[in-house]
């Protein structure tokens, strides 16, 4: 039987003024997989996203999701196909609670801030009940959303994709910012959530992507540098050579 795979990528270019920051990406995607993309700044992380979100368009190259190919469709229809990402920043709304940020998430941005003042449907109460408990918030429910840690207002947004029925998340940089505490309680929401969702981290902290266990792909200059095993990509020289080549130059120069 032909394998089939979540999400899928493959040739996808994208140019600025002629810089390659993608350049000619194949990538597959198990449903339920939990994959971490790391690479140095300017490698075209955020970039991946953006033309998976539908945010850019590609110069070349397909994006099919659940075997249809989605590189042609807006933003919002691939949205509404169940792609949900959290941007580096949280967009939470802060005067509200934490509650309504997540019936917000259910309802879409339109439907949300007539429903705060009208009925709820006990299903509605039910789901985001659900997700106040997934992400550790239930405690918070009632607080507005500005009054939280850091941490807990990145978990809250993770939430609001969880309301929302993404069932692919692509998180960039989740745990950026994040106390050790923080950091180690994202990454069991992270694994909690893998298998019932697919998930696409973009992570610097080697600490939490040893952790996750996960496969990486490092991406380097729009490439893919190197994919596997964390030890894998640890071991490859090449990957050693990106992340630690200049240090170690410096090192070596004897005027540094
Ligand atoms: P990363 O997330 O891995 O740090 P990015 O995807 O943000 O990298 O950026 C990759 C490269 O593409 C960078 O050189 C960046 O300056 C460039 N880039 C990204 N988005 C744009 C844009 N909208 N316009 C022009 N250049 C861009
Ligand atoms: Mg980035």
């Amino acid at each position: 039987m032909k394998r089939e795979f979540l999400l899928v990528a493959e040739g996808l270019t994208k140019s600025f003024d002629g810089f390659k920051a993608i350049d000619n990406i194949n990538f597959y995607l198990d449903r339920g997989e939990l994959r971490t993309i790391i690479g140095p700044n300017g490698a075209g992380k955020s970039t991946f996203l953006d033309l998976i979100t539908g945010r850019t368009r590609p110069d070349s190259g397909t994006i099919t999701y659940r075997g249809n190919p989605i590189t042609r469709l807006r933003e919002y229809e691939i949205y509404r196909l169940g792609i949900g990402r959290k941007f580096q920043t949280p967009s939470i709304y802060a005067h509200h609670t934490v509650f309504e940020n997540l019936l917000l998430g259910l309802k879409g941005p339109r439907g949300v801030f007539s429903s705060i003042f009208h009925r709820i449907s006990s299903s509605e109460k039910n789901r985001i009940a659900e997700v106040l408990e997934i992400i550790g918030l239930t405690e918070k429910a009632h607080i507005p959303a500005g009054l939280l840690s850091h941490g807990q207002k990145q978990w809250l947004e993770i939430g609001m994709l969880l309301a929302q029925e993404a069932e692919l998340l692509l998180l960039d940089e989740p745990a950026a910012g994040m106390s050790d505490e923080e950091t180690e309680k994202t990454g069991n929401l992270l694994l909690t959530l893998a298998g019932g969702h697919t998930l696409i981290v973009i992570e610097h902290d080697m600490t939490f992507i040893r952790r996750l266990a996960s496969r990486v792909t490092v991406l380097h200059q729009g490439r893919i540098l190197c994919e596997g095993s964390f030890e894998h990509v640890q071991n490859d020289p090449r990957v050693q050579e990106v992340y630690l080549g200049r240090k170690h130059r410096a090192h070596n120069q004897p005027n540094s």
